[in-house]
This record gives C-alpha cells, sequence and structure tokens, in this order.
C-alpha cells in the first residue's frame, strides 16, 4: 500500500475562499491523481493555523492573517462528504500544549501530523518571518530546531512527526552549520525512540531549495533503528503534488529496508506493506 496523509485542499495565501478547496470536485480531482499515483490511502492535514479556533492557542500575526476558517465546518466536511481520511497539520507551540490538545480533541481525528516551522515568532522555512535574518547563528537554529522537534515529539499530542529535518530547507540559500549535521539529531532521535511516534517521510522537500526528501537518509537510518514506523506523504498543496516523485521515496525506503507503512484510522495506528 502507499499512503498520502499530508496533503492540502486549500492552497497556501489567503485570496482563495473556503468553498472553492471544500468541495466535491476538488476532492475529485485529489483523488484522481492518488489513483493515477497508485495511493490507495488518502487523507488530508490542513494547517491548523487556517482555522479561527486556532487563535485560542496562538496569536502570531501570521495566523491572525491567516485563521479564517471553521474547523467544526473543515472536519464535517471531510467526514460526511469525501472517503478521505481526516488529519490535521498541527504546530508544536511550546507552552501552548493544553490549548493546543483541546483545539485536537476537538474533531474525531484519523491523525495529527506535528510540525515545526517557528522557533519562537520566526520561521525556519518563511521568508516573511525569517530566523535566518535575525543575526541567529546556524549552528543555535539548528540546535533549537532539534530541540523543539524533540520535545514536538514528547508531547504525546501527535501521531506523526511531519517533515523531520524542515530546517534545511532553503539549502544553499541560507547558511547551514558545518560539518556532519548528524550531531543536532540526537535529541530528536532519542525522543522519537522514546514516544514511539511515526516518522514522516516526505517528498515536499524535492520540490523546495534543498532539492531533498525530509529527513536525510542519516535521520532516517538511525529513526529506523529506534524502531520509528514509517508515514509516507508528498505535503501536496495542489493536485499535481500528490505522490509527488513517490518513486525517489520508495528507492529510498526500500533501499534502508522498510517494507511497511504506518496507516491511521480513528487515531489508531497500524501496519501496512509497502508497495504500490
Ligand atoms: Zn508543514
Ligand atoms: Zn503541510
Amino acid at each position: 500500500m502507499l499512503t498520502d496523509y499530508h496533503v492540502h485542499l486549500r492552497p497556501d495565501g489567503v485570496s482563495d475562499t473556503f468553498a472553492n478547496a471544500f468541495n466535491a470536485a476538488n476532492v475529485e480531482r485529489y483523488r484522481e491523481a492518488a489513483d493515477a499515483a497508485g495511493i490507495a490511502e488518502l487523507g488530508v492535514s490542513e494547517h491548523v493555523h487556517r482555522f479561527q479556533q486556532s487563535l485560542a492557542v496562538w496569536d502570531h500575526p501570521f495566523w491572525r492573517e491567516q485563521a479564517v476558517d471553521d474547523i467544526d465546518a473543515y472536519c464535517a466536511f471531510v467526514r460526511e462528504a469525501t472517503d478521505l481520511r481526516l488529519g490535521l497539520e498541527v504546530d508544536f507551540v511550546p507552552g501552548r500544549e493544553d490549548r493546543t490538545q483541546s483545539l485536537i480533541e476537538r474533531c474525531e481525528l484519523d491523525y495529527v501530523v506535528g510540525s515545526v516551522h517557528f522557533l519562537g515568532d520566526l520561521a525556519v522555512d518563511f521568508d516573511r518571518f525569517d530566523i535566518w535574518t535575525s543575526g541567529r547563528s546556524p549552528e543555535a537554529v539548528w540546535t533549537r530546531y532539534f530541540e523543539t522537534l524533540a520535545a514536538a515529539a514528547t508531547s504525546g499530542m501527535f501521531d506523526i512527526l511531519a517533515h523531520p529535518d524542515l530546517v534545511k530547507m532553503w539549502g544553499q540559500g541560507r547558511p547551514s552549520p558545518a560539518g556532519d549535521p548528524r550531531r543536532y539529531y540526537e535529541p530528536a532521535l532519542e525522543a522519537i525512540a522514546e514516544s514511539g511516534i511515526a516518522v514522516e517521510v516526505s517528498t515536499a522537500g524535492l520540490r523546495k531549495p534543498v532539492a531533498e526528501i525530509y529527513p536525510a537518509p542519516a535521520f532516517l537510518a538511525s529513526a529506523l533503528e529506534a524502531g520509528a514506523p514509517i508515514a509516507l506523504s508528498s505535503d501536496a498543496h495542489m493536485p499535481e503534488q500528490v505522490g509527488y516523485a513517490y518513486d525517489a521515496a520508495l528507492e529510498l525506503l526500500e533501499g534502508l529496508g522498510v517494507s511497511e507503512l504506518a496507516v491511521f484510522e480513528r487515531r489508531q495506528r497500524r501496519l501496512e506493506p509497502l508497495g504500490r
């Protein structure tokens, strides 16, 4: 089986409307793309910051600008009008765990994708709130990023740890620490081992300046050694990106001896054989 769980029906940006994303014709476009790519398990995980209710968790200016949709309408649409798995991509906001958990429990989700995009008010992957122009050293950013990822894993709120080395997203476009990056991974890998969270293999990185799958092979190999189940996704924001570059992901996974993928239903996880 193949999965694509980290999928957005709603494009980034504020110009589009809820109704343009959450309707039967749009879902059909994603379903057709999934069928063509041999993906049996298709789920959506909209960004938590698209929902008005997320402002109870965090009131970052970006969230205030983006939070226009109603999470209950989203959950109802996916459950009642589609055959998609219902997920949510939720930022880990340190110190806001209780409020985050309440939001997660609002809908009966199939899975929760946990993400770290922001460190404090600044983002590792977004030029409007760019941490890379803040004067911090790349060593400090990478250290804090993987420590925050570790905290996300051990928070217990998430089923899948999204794009685990997102901090590399800009590739040569931003400074990166010299030498072997593996020393930065350690806290996150320990947290993955301790928590049992599934690790996302995301082909989205291939569409970004870094042009690499998330996570790096060395990170993935260590996560597998720690016994982590793997969740495979494209982070598609349009139908054309569903199952994006899965051949490359399958080559990576098979090369590392992965034979099963994590599959989720009502937040229960099981493993299914990997393959088309
Ligand atoms: Zn993300
Ligand atoms: Zn995403």
